[in-house]
């Protein structure tokens, strides 16, 4: 049997110099980790840029078939890809647990193996949080804080008409991958028995949905070629919703191209397996944590070879209005049911 250690064993301290251990700090910006009553942090003239997100079991995760090192990463990258919505440099982030007594030390020390593949991933210290007891499942909120010189800073309400929007990576395969983990779980609840089986031509869009990445990547080549978007959006509700986000906050409207709307074969094929039109998950699918981002038209030499970006479309004056043309060369109107909890 799997050793299982209840946390009042360790206590609050002790789970907490648990994690102390395990996190070195690795950025000289980082003065003071976990162990006072806050941190010290050296923006080094920059500003600062803060996020945070709460994550509930039950409504946004569920331990039956999400592993929990997977949402600790999962975790950090939600955060950090807010972050890297602002073109700022992510550097630190705290982690606040509410705890329920299903929860050992054991899996609370997967987690944060999960939290720290992140940390390593996207170079981020871990310098503090709180900790306690929950009697309803396990509750995870994160705080990350990133850093950037003003005017590298980008919003989502300053994109202007005539701009290229730009997405990066592809769309609807976290969607997929959550039908199908959703639709495993049901025969497994079905027939305890039965071993929930992941088929090796659903192992992208699984991967898209357990092990989402936060686009860094993008947010560094952007700076490499001398690239500030006029502004830019993560997708974490869909592409149409953050589009239509875009739009109205900026006072504009766009149109964007049916046949450009970057789609992986594998979402194709579950989509069609699932019943489900392979373009409106892409478009409302969420949880892509993709990057949805507005150039001016005269940087479009410097962005058209990067990596793993497709030029979707263009920003119009026809006010907070979206529109996707159609293969069929009808244009249509971007709606967003978007994703709500309540
Ligand atoms: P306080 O009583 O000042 O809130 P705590 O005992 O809650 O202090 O926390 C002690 C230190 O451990 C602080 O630096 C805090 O940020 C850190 N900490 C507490 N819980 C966590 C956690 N779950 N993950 C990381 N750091 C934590
Ligand atoms: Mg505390």
């Amino acid at each position: 049997m799997e050793q299982r250690t209840e946390l009042s064993t360790l206590g609050e301290f002790g789970l907490i110099k648990l994690i102390n251990e395990k996190f070195p700090i690795n950025n000289p910006e980082t003065l003071k980790g976990i162990g006072d009553d806050a941190a010290v942090i050296d923006s080094a003239g920059k500003e600062l840029v803060v996020s945070t997100d709460l994550l509930i079991e039950g409504i946004h995760f569920d331990l039956s078939y999400c592993p929990i090192k997977l949402l600790g990463y999962k975790s950090v990258a939600v955060n950090v890809s807010d972050i890297a919505a602002m073109n700022a440099i992510p550097k630190q982030i705290t982690v606040s647990l509410g705890l329920s007594n299903r929860i050992s030390v054991e899996a609370v020390e997967e987690l944060y193996e999960g939290i720290k593949a992140a940390c390593d991933e996207y170079k981020v210290d871990l310098v503090g949080g709180d900790t306690s007891a929950s009697r309803s499942g396990l509750v995870i909120s994160i705080t990350a804080l990133g850093f950037a010189e003003k005017e590298k800073i980008v919003y989502r309400n300053t994109a202007k008409v005539n701009d290229i929007v730009c997405v990066s990576g592809d769309f609807g395969a976290a969607l997929m991958g959550l039908q199908t983990l959703e639709r495993e779980k049901q025969v497994f609840l079905a027939n305890p028995d039965m071993q929930p089986q992941i088929d090796k031509d659903r192992d992208y869009v699984i991967e898209r949905q357990l092990k989402p990445q936060a686009r860094m990547d993008v947010v560094y080549e952007l700076r490499d070629l001398g690239v500030v978007p006029t502004s830019m959006i993560d997708v974490s509700d869909g592409l149409a919703a953050e589009l239509l986000h875009i739009c109205k906050n900026s006072g504009v409207g766009a149109v964007i191209f049916e046949d450009k709307i970057p789609i992986e074969d594998q979402t194709y094929l579950t989509a069609t397996e699932l019943n489900f039109s392979p373009m409106t998950a892409a478009l409302n699918g969420g949880e892509d944590y993709e990057l949805l981002f507005t150039v001016k038209q005269e940087d479009y030499e410097k962005i058209k070879n990067m990596n793993d970006v497709s030029i979707i479309g263009y920003i119009t004056n026809d006010v907070t209005d979206a529109k996707m043309m159609m293969k069929s060369g009808n244009l249509v109107n971007i709606t967003a049911p978007g994703y709500e909890h309540f």
